[in-house]
C-alpha cells in the first residue's frame, strides 16, 4: 500500500482545495492500494496563533487591499521563511515525527514552506536520506509567489503553461515541471457529470434566459446593491450563495421578495453542489480566488471578476482575462453593463467566452495530479533524480539574484514626454535636426522621433512634391539617417533625450480618401517608399519600429488635405498598425478615441510655434525597447496639451529663423494639392 502525506496550508483557499482534490483523486484511483493523509501543521502546531494569523489575513484581504498588497510583495522579497526556520522548530519536530510514524512514500505540499521544512529535518538528519518522493502543487496562476520556486521539490506540478512559463524563467529544470491543471473535483469530469445526469446548459442562442451564478464570499456591504442591479432585468435567472453567513442570507430574502422575483432568484447558503451550479449557469459574478477560477475554467463558465486582492489574485484573474474569458467588473453598474453585453445578441459574447476556455479546461485536473503522485510514489520512478540537497533551491535563488541585479541596474519606471512625429530642414520642417534637438532637449523631453516626409516617387503627386524640395529626396536619405544617428548621441550626451530616426511615408493620392501619411519610428536603415502601405508596415515591423497612423481623421487643415484611407480602411489596418494618432497639433480625433485604438498624441512640428500642441505621455522605462513596448500594449499611456512658459520662437536667435517658403508657384492641377505635407 502507498502511503502519501499532503500538507496544506488555510491561507487563502486555493492550498485546501487543491489538497482536497488531490486526495479525492488519489482515492478515486487507488481505492485501498493508497493511504492518504491531510495535514496543515500550521493548524496542529500554532492553534490559536494560527487562527488569529489566518483571520488577519482574511482581514486584511476585505478591508485593506493594499496594506496586503504591501505584505505579500514582502513575503516575496524577503528570505522571510528562511530566518525564521529558527522559530519553526515546533512544526519541524510534529513533521519528523509524522514521518517517522507513516514512513510516506510520497509527500505532497500545497503550500510552500513546508518544503523548508522537509530541507531542514534532513539536513539536519546527516547521512540519512529521504526516502519518499518530494511534490509540489504549485497553486498560484502567472503572478508567481517566489516562495514557490525557491522551494526544493522533485517535481512541480503547475495548473498552466503560463506558470510553467515563469518557473523555467527564474531557472526551474524543465524537466521538474509538469502541467496538470490546477486540481478540481472530480465532479466536474465528464465521468460524474454524466453519473449525476447533470442537465446540459441551456442555449442561449436558442433564445434560453440567461442564468447567472453570483457567489457571495467577501465584500459583502457591495451584494445587496449588486442583487438590486440583477433584480432589475426580469429576463434573467439568478441563484446566490451566501456561505454560511445566515444574516446575509435573510436579508438578500427579503430583498428579493420584495422584488417579486421569488420565481426566477435561487437563494443559497453553504452548498457541496457548486460544480452543478457552475456547469449549469452561463455567468459566474465572484471574487478572483484561486479554487473558484480554476473551477470556473474547468466548468467553462466566463465570469465577471467582482474582486480582486492584490497580488496573489491578480494571476487568477490575469488567466482569465489573457484567455478572453473574464472581466473585472468591480461596481454593480459594471458588473450590470457587462452582464447586459454578454447576454446581447442571443448571448453571443457569451457563447465566444465559453469557447475561449475550451483550450485551458481541464477537468480531471485531480486525477492527472493522482496519476502522478501514484507512479512517483516509487521514488526510483522519477524521471529527475531527487532533490535532496536543494540544489533546485539554491540554482533557482541564484538565478533570481542574478535577475535583480539586471534589473537594478535598468532605468526606472517614470512619466515621459515624447514627441514621435516632427519634421525638420531635410523636408518641410524651419530647423535642422540640431536645432530641433536643442529646442526640445532644453525643455527637458524625453523622447523625440525625427519624421521627415518620404513621399513615393511614382505617384505623380509625389513627383511634384519631390521638385519643390519640400519632401526628403532618395538620394539625401543616407545622409538624412547619418545625421540622425550623430544627433542621437549628442541628444542622449547633452539632454538625457532619445532621439529616434523616423520616416513620414506620404501616399497620397488625388482625393482625400485615396491619401494616407504612415509614420515609421525608430527605423534603422532607409526603406524603399514605393512599395504599397502593408509592405512598407512589414519592413517597419522587421526593423523593430513602430508603423503609426499619422493625422487619420478630419482635420481642421489649412494646409492640407485630410487622409482618410487608413481610417476607410481600419478593419483591415487596425490589426496591422501599431498605433493611431488620437492628436495631432491642435487636433483630436475623437472617433479614434471612441474606437478604443491603441493611440498616440503628436505635434507634427514643422515650426517652434508648433511646439505647443499635443503630446504624448508614456508611464515606462527611459528605454527605446521600452518606449515602443508601451506603445504597443497602449497601457500607461495619456496624452496631455504641452504649453511652454516662454514663447519658443522668441527663444531661438533671429538666424536660425528661416525664411518660410509660403507659396509654391506649381502648374496646375496639383496646386490643389500643396503644399500638403503635414
Ligand atoms: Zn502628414
Ligand atoms: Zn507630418
Amino acid at each position: 500500500m502507498k502511503r502519501i502525506l499532503i500538507f496544506t496550508a488555510g491561507f487563502g483557499e486555493g492550498h485546501n482545495t487543491a489538497a482536497r482534490c488531490v486526495q479525492e483523486g488519489i482515492e478515486h484511483l487507488a481505492g485501498d492500494s493508497a493511504h492518504v493523509e491531510i495535514v496543515d501543521l500550521f493548524e496542529a502546531c500554532y492553534g490559536r496563533v494560527n487562527e488569529i494569523v489566518r483571520k488577519g489575513y482574511l482581514t486584511a484581504i476585505n478591508k485593506t487591499p493594499l496594506l496586503w498588497q504591501g505584505f505579500y510583495t514582502l513575503l516575496d522579497k524577503t528570505p522571510l521563511v528562511q530566518a525564521n526556520l529558527a522559530t519553526m522548530t515546533r512544526m519541524r519536530k510534529a513533521m519528523e515525527a509524522l514521518f517517522d510514524e507513516v514512513q510516506p512514500d510520497a509527500v505532497v505540499s500545497t503550500y510552500p514552506v513546508y518544503n523548508f521544512l522537509i530541507e531542514e529535518i534532513f539536513r539536519l538528519r546527516e547521512g540519512r536520506p529521504r526516502n519518499f518522493a518530494q511534490i509540489t502543487v504549485v497553486t498560484d496562476s502567472i503572478s508567481v509567489n517566489s516562495l514557490w520556486y525557491r522551494c526544493p521539490s522533485d517535481a512541480f506540478i503547475v495548473p498552466n503553461e503560463e506558470t510553467a512559463q515563469v518557473m523555467r524563467e527564474v531557472g526551474v529544470e524543465p524537466a521538474r515541471l509538469h502541467v496538470l491543471g490546477f486540481p478540481v473535483r472530480l465532479a466536474f469530469t465528464e465521468e460524474q457529470k454524466q453519473k449525476e445526469t447533470i442537465p446540459a446548459l441551456p442555449d442561449l442562442a436558442a433564445g434560453a434566459a440567461p442564468r447567472i451564478l453570483y457567489i457571495i464570499n467577501s465584500g459583502k456591504k457591495k451584494a445587496g446593491k449588486v442583487m438590486a442591479r440583477l433584480l432589475e432585468q426580469p429576463g434573467w435567472q439568478v441563484t446566490v450563495t451566501v456561505g454560511r453567513d445566515g444574516k446575509l442570507q435573510r436579508e438578500i430574502a427579503e430583498q428579493v421578495e420584495a422584488a417579486g422575483a421569488t420565481d426566477r432568484v435561487q437563494i443559497l447558503g453553504w452548498t457541496n453542489r457548486m460544480a452543478e451550479l457552475m456547469m449549469t449557469h452561463h455567468v459566474l459574478i465572484s471574487k478572483a480566488g484561486g479554487a473558484t477560477v480554476q473551477e470556473a475554467i474547468a466548468a467553462r463558465i466566463p465570469m465577471l471578476v467582482s474582486q480582486i486582492v492584490p497580488g496573489q489574485e491578480e494571476g487568477n484573474y490575469e488567466l482569465l482575462r489573457r484567455n478572453h474569458a473574464g472581466m473585472a467588473a468591480e461596481t454593480p453598474k459594471e458588473i450590470a453593463k457587462w452582464l447586459e453585453r454578454l447576454f446581447e445578441n442571443e448571448g453571443r459574447l457569451c457563447t465566444l467566452w465559453r469557447e475561449n476556455l475550451r483550450p485551458i479546461s481541464r477537468p480531471d485536473s485531480a486525477l492527472q495530479a493522482a496519476r502522478f503522485i501514484l507512479e512517483a510514489a516509487a521514488p526510483q520512478s522519477l524521471s529527475v533524480p531527487p532533490d535532496a540537497s536543494g540544489a533546485a533551491f539554491r540554482r533557482a535563488a541564484a538565478q533570481e539574484e542574478k535577475r535583480e541585479k539586471k534589473e537594478a541596474g535598468r532605468p526606472e519606471k517614470r512619466l515621459l514626454l515624447c514627441d514621435f512625429h516632427t519634421h525638420t530642414t531635410y523636408s518641410d520642417g524651419k530647423l535642422t535636426v540640431g536645432e530641433l534637438v536643442d529646442l526640445y532637449g532644453q525643455r527637458g523631453f524625453d523622447c523625440l522621433c525625427v519624421t521627415d516626409h518620404l513621399i513615393d516617387p511614382a505617384r505623380l503627386i509625389g513627383k511634384v512634391c519631390e521638385w519643390t524640395g519640400l519632401v526628403l529626396s532618395p538620394a539625401q536619405v543616407p545622409e538624412y539617417f547619418e545625421t540622425l544617428e550623430r544627433e542621437r548621441k549628442r541628444a542622449w550626451k547633452k539632454y538625457g533625450m532619445i532621439l529616434m530616426s523616423g520616416i513620414e511615408f506620404n501616399k497620397d493620392g488625388l482625393t482625400a480618401k485615396s491619401s494616407a501619411h504612415l509614420l515609421g519610428i525608430d527605423l534603422k536603415t532607409p526603406i524603399d517608399p514605393t512599395q504599397d502601405i502593408k509592405t512598407l508596415i512589414g519592413e517597419i515591423h522587421a526593423q523593430g519600429g513602430l508603423a503609426v497612423a499619422s493625422h487619420p481623421h478630419k482635420f481642421q487643415s489649412e494646409w492640407g488635405k485630410n487622409t482618410l484611407y487608413l481610417w476607410e480602411h481600419q478593419d483591415e489596418f487596425a490589426p496591422l498598425l501599431d498605433a493611431w494618432e488620437i492628436a495631432n497639433r491642435d487636433d483630436l480625433y475623437t472617433p479614434v478615441g471612441l474606437k478604443r485604438l491603441p493611440f498616440l498624441a503628436n505635434s507634427d512640428f514643422h515650426k517652434p510655434k508648433h511646439l505647443h500642441s499635443w503630446k504624448t505621455l508614456l508611464c515606462c522605462e527611459k528605454d527605446p525597447e521600452a518606449i515602443k513596448q508601451c506603445i504597443r500594449e497602449n497601457r500607461d499611456v495619456a496624452l496631455t496639451l504641452y504649453r511652454d512658459h516662454r514663447f519658443a520662437a522668441s527663444l531661438l536667435p533671429s538666424d536660425l529663423r528661416r525664411p518660410v517658403m509660403e507659396t509654391v508657384t506649381l502648374p496646375a492641377p496639383s496646386v490643389a494639392a500643396l503644399p500638403q505635407a503635414a
